[in-house]
């Protein structure tokens, strides 16, 4: 029987946060329980890692400025390089509504503090010149904001909290958690572990692990589909380009443009159908829906529909039925935290997400008022599949869409 005072199952890049920001404050033995040989290899290297601050909800808007503090300034701090790119970020309405909301979000941006700027549409073509604004209704300018590459990010996470005395187990998966008197009885393929304070932060199979100890965590796994195309001279420094008009974004990666779609009917994973040691790699890519991404961006970037695609990437995006993340306590557990329903969002908030875990832990409780992430807000309700399937489905295919146009 081996012990530690947090155990951590799952080193995605949400686990691996947790564990330095753990470690930062001296939390105890931190343990990350990783079931692959290598860390961060599901969902989080697959994502496009982008970090966008405009957010409607002043807690979110916060939360992703404090991950980009953290990841700007991680080298620095830590002397590991988190890979982030402060290429700022170009938002562009194409419609009239649209240019309405936007006014919306820069309110937010004001109360909160951070930079946005309206910006004429001709202007775009200084930051980006290959966009068509011909369509272009409004642009917001974001500078501040930026983009990682997340595996690498992650792995940063992870690698500063080895530094800090966090232990990150890989092959080690868990098969069983239950209590054991005082403290949560935690068995791996590599044998059993004891500790006070347990951390569920296993991406899509979470669920798999909080129904352990009788809960169902509220969200469930949807396919997110991205892809790159054949290189194209785009500079690093390439702001994002969100286009929520037409559910799209584009982003630079290794010169080329990495672009993806919030399908409007997504295809949810029931992982208790799938084979034994299914995994991110086995999620199927469909490049019709890719071919409708690059149709939808052709207006505003006809430039993609003369490139072949180099790469086609895809994961599962855990999604909750009212788009929030599932951060907190789980009910009737003592000292279980869990955090999943990353969304879309799941790199932008990642070192928010690990400093509240580790506020919980240390302090009783996060330094925000995070009660509209509670775990058990959706009641008995979480327990009806069908509900929470359809639930999630709908909220991820209205990721971009305007309040008017939600179901
Ligand atoms: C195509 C795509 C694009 C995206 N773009 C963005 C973006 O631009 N910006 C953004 O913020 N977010 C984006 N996301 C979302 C982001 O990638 C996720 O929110 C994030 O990676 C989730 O991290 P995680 O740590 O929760 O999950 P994961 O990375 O999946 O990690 C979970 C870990 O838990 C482990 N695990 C599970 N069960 C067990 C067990 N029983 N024992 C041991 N280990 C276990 C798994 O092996 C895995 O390593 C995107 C997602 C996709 C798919």
């Amino acid at each position: 029987m081996q012990t530690a005072d947090v155990i951590v199952i799952g080193g995605g890049i949400w686990g691996l946060s947790t564990a330095y920001h753990l470690a930062r404050r001296n939390a105890g033995r931190v343990v990350v329980l990783e079931r692959n040989q290598q860390l961060a290899a599901e969902t989080t290297p697959q994502s496009a890692g982008q970090i966008g601050q405009l957010r409607g909800d002043p807690v979110l808007a916060r939360a992703v400025g404090y991950t980009l503090d953290t990841v700007s300034q991680f080298a620095a701090q830590t002397g590991h390089d988190a890979a982030f790119v402060r290429s700022g970020s170009i938002h562009v309405a194409l419609c009239d509504e649209r240019a309405l909301q936007f006014e919306q979000l820069e309110r937010v941006a004001q109360e909160i503090g951070y930079p946005v700027s309206r910006i004429e549409p001709t202007d775009i073509t200084q930051f980006a010149p290959t966009v068509n604004v011909d369509s272009v209704r409004a642009a917001l300018h974001v500078p501040n904001d930026g983009y990682v590459d997340a595996g690498a990010c992650a792995l940063a996470y992870g690698a500063a909290a080895r530094d800090q005395g966090a232990n990150c187990l890989t092959s080690c998966q868990v098969t069983q958690v239950c209590r054991s008197g005082s403290v949560w009885q935690i068995t791996t393929s590599q044998g059993t572990w004891q500790a006070e304070h347990l951390i569920i932060t296993g991406g899509a199979w979470t669920q798999s692990l909080t129904r352990q100890i009788g809960f169902t965590a509220p969200m469930y796994p949807i396919r997110l589909q991205q892809a790159r195309t054949l290189a194209d001279g785009v500079a690093e420094s390439h702001p994002v380009i969100r286009v929520p008009d037409e559910s799209c974004y584009i982003r630079p990666e290794r010169n080329a443009y990495l672009f993806g779609y919030f399908d409007p009917d997504p295809l949810p994973i029931n992982l208790d159908q799938q084979p034994p040691g299914f995994s991110t790699r086995d999620v199927r890519p469909e490049p019709v829906l890719i071919r409708t991404a690059i149709e939808r961006l052709t207006k505003v970037l006809p430039r993609l529909t003369q490139l072949s695609i180099d790469e086609f990437r895809q994961g599962m995006m855990t999604c909750t039925p009212d788009g929030k993340f599932v951060v907190g306590p789980v009910p009737e557990a003592a000292n279980v935290l869990v955090a999943t329903g990353c969304g879309g969002t799941g790199i932008a908030a990642s070192a928010t997400i690990g400093r509240w875990l580790s506020e919980w832990v240390c302090d009783g409780a996060p330094s925000e008022e995070v009660a509209q992430y509670d775990p058990a807000r959706f009641g008995s309700q979480t327990a009806d599949d069908e509900w929470l399937r359809s639930a999630a489905c709908a909220t991820s295919a209205a990721y971009y869409r305007l309040p008017s146009s939600r179901e």
